[in-house]
């Protein structure tokens, strides 16, 4: 029943069987010919087939190369992973069904074998810090969050503490302060600690394996995927991790489907040019609106007078600090609120990285569920707006903001 195996036909010949067996297997199993397909194609496939049980043995056994089981690898989703590897100088890279799935899948490795201990940043992505607080600390974890700027404080924590990890975002989320990742690797191995960094919002600017990260996460929804079209997250680590990370990964379950490992595949070959263009056009509105009266300040790590501002010049290329600003409008949620319903280019919407610019009010949504008293004293004000300026031709976005803001 098989042709040739050298030959490109399906390998069954299906002439002589029944219509239902025809239905399920006509057309499948196809070999690949000489060619080879330019882009790394969808492969919607849960199993792999070979022709040889012995040959899936050895593939199963790690014995030679080659697929099993979706969830164990897929090679769109391999394609993507060791794209991102080369980019980010790692070892391996493992992509997951979210950036939330990634960061599972990092603190899960971190603390198999280690001490059930985590020190956390106190401004984080809300959705991180949920986790580590109503889904981590209930199951038995100690989670204890502190200021990653103040780092004598830190070092004294990290050592009373001495916890499997220490988890931190490059740039934070709303307030963009700059995390001072060779310190913070000190501090953490110092007290045999891995450093989890979470790089989303300065992709390909900042290189934290390069500084002492252990592992290095992605929201690849946001500037890598970069068309807001594809939820998707990728770990990067070394070879230490690299064990570890790949049992998590079979175990765990969060993998990148092929489709979206094919969009943010395509996305990131786009990536370097983005970023350019996000980094330009951001500091251009940063200075734009620092000069504008309706606005109280401007979070931006490329501006010299960010307290960060010493640092985000050590880890990110001259002129380049990320796409992202936040900004406190005069007149506190109502304003923010009026300033956001009048935007008419720049979209209100809960993410970043987009080709388009995006908007939101941190306070009413990403980080809504922290306690109003300590979302304050971390500087996300009512006023506060956080805004991901795009790719589109600066002209338009200011004139966009210019129109939202004049009548505030
Ligand atoms: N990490 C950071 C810094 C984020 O901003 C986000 C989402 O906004 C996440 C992780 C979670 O990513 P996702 O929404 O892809 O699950």
């Amino acid at each position: 029943m098989c042709c040739n195996p050298d030959d490109t036909c399906s390998i069954v010949d299906f002439r002589y069987m029944k219509l239902q067996t025809k239905a399920v297997h006509a057309g499948e199993r196809q070999k690949l010919g000489a060619f080879i397909p330019i882009s790394t194609p969808i492969y919607a496939s849960s199993s792999f087939f070979y022709e040889r049980m012995e040959v899936l043995t050895e593939v199963f056994a790690d014995e030679r190369p080659g697929q099993t089981y979706a969830r164990l690898g897929n090679p769109s989703s391999d394609a993507l992973e060791e794209q991102l590897a080369a980019l980010e100088g790692a070892d391996c890279a493992f992509s997951t069904a979210s950036g939330m799935a990634a960061v599972h899948l990092a603190v899960m490795a971190g603390l198999v074998d280690r001490r059930q201990s985590i020190v956390a940043a106190n401004v984080l992505y809300g959705g991180t810090l949920e986790f580590l607080a109503s889904v981590l600390r209930p199951v038995g974890a100690t989670v204890e969050f502190c200021d990653f700027c103040d780092l004598d404080s830190l070092e004294k924590t990290v050592k009373e503490t001495q916890p499997a990890l220490l988890l931190v975002e490059t740039v934070s989320n709303p307030v963009l302060r700059v995390a001072d990742v060779d310190r913070i690797a000190e501090i953490a191995h110092n007290s045999n600690s891995l450093l989890l960094v979470d790089n989303t919002f300065t992709p390909l600017l900042q290189r934290p394996l390069e500084h002492g990260a252990d592992m290095v996460i992605y929201s690849a929804t946001k500037y890598l995927g970069g068309h807001g079209d594809v939820l998707s997250g990728i770990v990067a680590a070394p070879q230490e991790q690299q064990e570890v990370l790949r049992l998590m990964q079979r175990t765990l379950g969060g993998n990148l489907g092929p489709f979206e490992a094919f969009l943010t595949m395509r996305g990131i070959k786009t990536l370097p040019l983005r970023m350019r263009r996000h980094c330009a056009n951001a500091h251009l509105v940063a200075d734009w609106l620092g000069k504008h009266s309706a606005v109280k300040a401007v979070n931006f790590p490329g501006d010299k007078n960010h307290p960060d501002a010493e640092i985000a010049a050590r880890l990110m290329p001259a002129g380049q600090a990320g796409g992202a600003i936040s900004f406190d409008v005069r007149g506190g949620e109502k304003a923010a609120f009026d300033v956001l319903d009048r935007l008419q280019l720049t979209a209100t919407a809960a993410s970043i990285g987009d080709l388009h610019s995006l908007a939101i009010h941190p306070a009413s949504t990403t980080h809504r569920l922290l306690d109003p008293e300590i979302r304050h004293g971390l500087g996300i004000t009512e006023g506060l707006i956080r805004l991901s300026v795009g790719a589109e031709d600066i002209s338009d976005i200011l004139m966009d903001l210019d129109q939202a803001l004049g009548a505030a």
